[in-house]
């Protein structure tokens, strides 16, 4: 996965569209991803948290996607999502250089909870870590705060002015850190609340005037937001858009229906309708994106 991951996302903003970054902990729902992907000829992105990445083995998943991406041609960016999200253990860096000697080729470097000083300082030393591993590698960055977790919830999530992204102090963060990309606040959260999410268009117009060709705009809980809203926020720059709680309730769902009302014991036999379920939310994510036929 030695990709010119540069190169993707700048076809992204040469094509407007937005590259589809899709959550797993499980090699079931790494098919249903990359097999849709393959299909739509899409460039994709898997993506670990910290939590998918403990349970699947950084290394294990990293031989999974190369697999992959032989066998389907389409190129695969394997990004550690949130990483160091609670800012703890932080000094030595530790959990990012064992995600690199893994072999993953993107991270996400998470300081949005660190103060600006530090979330640049922090986010600095990062990218010259992975890019002194690989100028490939991609990183990103976040500023602004993303409330939610990846879950359902009936609570309305709260999302306060003072979380969202400053389109000047983007321009700053982008400037010191030297990130590929940036993660904003935006109105979006993690999560599908009962309430949606209503996304500050103008706004994400206003950070990718000031932050122009320097960082691609990432956009974070895209689970269910409208797909107009969706189609708006590409249209004013975003240029990637996160994934995860859609489908670990498409994949729980199908599972779910299918092991209780069927007397199935063979795993091949009954994985198939949630893998299925998980390529059906892909698949409509990368119609939404514009993201199909660019690999
Ligand atoms: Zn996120």
């Amino acid at each position: 996965m030695n990709l010119n991951t540069k190169k993707l996302f700048h076809d992204a903003e040469a094509g407007g569209y937005a590259i589809g970054q899709f959550n797993a902990s499980t090699a079931d729902q790494i098919k249903g991803i990359i097999g849709t992907a393959a299909r739509m000829r899409a460039p994709v992105i898997v993506a670990t948290s910290e939590g998918e990445c403990a349970f699947i083995g950084a290394r294990q998943v990293v031989k999974l996607c190369e697999a992959y991406e032989e066998e389907a041609g389409i190129p695969i960016i394997l990004n550690a999502d949130h990483t160091y999200k609670d800012a703890e253990k932080i000094e030595n860096l530790d959990k990012i250089k064992a995600l690199l000697t893994a072999g993953y080729n993107s991270i996400h470097f998470d300081g949005s909870v660190l103060s600006f000083e530090d979330n640049v300082r922090w986010t600095k030393q990062v990218v010259e870590l992975c890019k002194e591993k690989d100028p490939g590698i991609s990183v990103e960055g976040e500023l602004g705060f993303l409330p939610g977790a990846s879950e359902v919830s009936e609570k309305k999530v709260e999302i306060k002015p003072e979380y969202l992204t400053d389109p000047a102090q983007a321009l700053e963060f982008v400037r010191a850190t030297g990130v590929d990309r940036l993660a904003v606040s935006v109105g979006n959260s993690h999560g599908i609340s009962f309430q949606e999410d209503r996304l500050d268009i103008e706004r994400i117009g206003k950070i990718k005037e000031a932050i122009g060709d320097h960082a691609v705009l990432v956009l974070h809980g895209g689970s269910g937001i409208p797909d107009e809203q969706i189609r708006a926020a590409i249209a004013h720059g975003i240029r990637k858009i996160n994934v995860n709680t859609e489908l670990r309730v498409a994949f729980h769902g199908a599972l779910k229906e299918v092991l209780t009302t069927t007397p199935q014991t063979t795993p091949y036999k009954f994985f198939p309708p949630a893998i299925d379920a998980v390529a059906r939310v892909v698949e409509g994510k990368i119609t939404v994106f514009g993201s199909g036929m660019h690999a």
